[in-house]
């Protein structure tokens, strides 16, 4: 991990700025290669990742893996975050003013892994990303872009635990973010972080 980013990390493993740090075990900075290509962001650790610091490690996290794994990558390959890094007490939804607090957190980290695709996992992600009038129901599976980044919002893997038809509409959005990668690649197979960009994508007007 690069010494900027490790260093935000020691920050939020410390922070206190918001009250969620009174009720957790661990922060959960997130994890992953500085130089990802490819960054999903969740909700908010669960009971699991609060007892071991690291995100997605539970049920949603199994699914997780195995939905990188029907494109052919591991969890090792892509960098995974939250849009809160503290577990909300009985995992309530975060509020507002704790996204709000921790959002600077979560975009020092965009801007240091400066990926290629970012995956928004579930509508509260989404609606940090990308703007509150896009939703995981109405946007799922399509890629918007911002000047050198592609978002791609997606259901969030929890959600199939409960909808189990969700499962497939996860697996279809992964093959398209399997297209994305391959396009990407295509277009600058050595060239890491100055991918040219095209495709018949929506362009996104808002931007945190
Ligand atoms: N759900 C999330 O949104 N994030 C995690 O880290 C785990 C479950």
């Amino acid at each position: 991990m690069s010494s900027e980013l490790q260093l935000i990390h020691s920050e939020i493993l410390e922070c206190t700025k918001c009250e969620l740090h009174k009720s957790r075990t661990k922060a959960v900075p997130g994890e992953g290669p500085h130089e990802a290509r490819i960054m999903f962001v969740g909700e908010g650790p669960g009971q699991n990742e609060d007892e071991q610091g690291r995100p997605f490690v539970g049920a949603a996290g199994k699914f997780l893996t195995e939905l990188l794994e029907s494109i052919g990558l591991k969890r090792s390959d892509v960098f995974i975050s939250n849009i809160v890094k503290c577990r909300p007490p009985n995992n309530r939804a975060p509020r507002k003013s704790e996204i709000d607090t921790c959002n600077p957190y979560l975009q020092s980290q965009i801007r240091l892994i400066n990926p290629r695709i970012l995956c928004a996992l579930g509508t509260p992600a989404i609606n940090t990303l990308i703007g509150d009038e896009y939703s995981a129901s109405k946007f799922h599976g399509k890629p918007l872009t911002k000047g050198e980044v592609t978002m791609l919002p997606m259901y969030h893997p929890a959600a199939a635990l409960y909808d189990a038809s969700l499962k497939e509409t996860l697996l279809h959005d992964f093959q398209v973010l399997k297209q994305l990668l391959e396009k990407e690649e295509t277009h600058s197979p050595s060239t890491p972080k100055s991918a040219e960009r095209s495709g018949a994508k929506q362009t996104l007007e808002k931007w945190v």
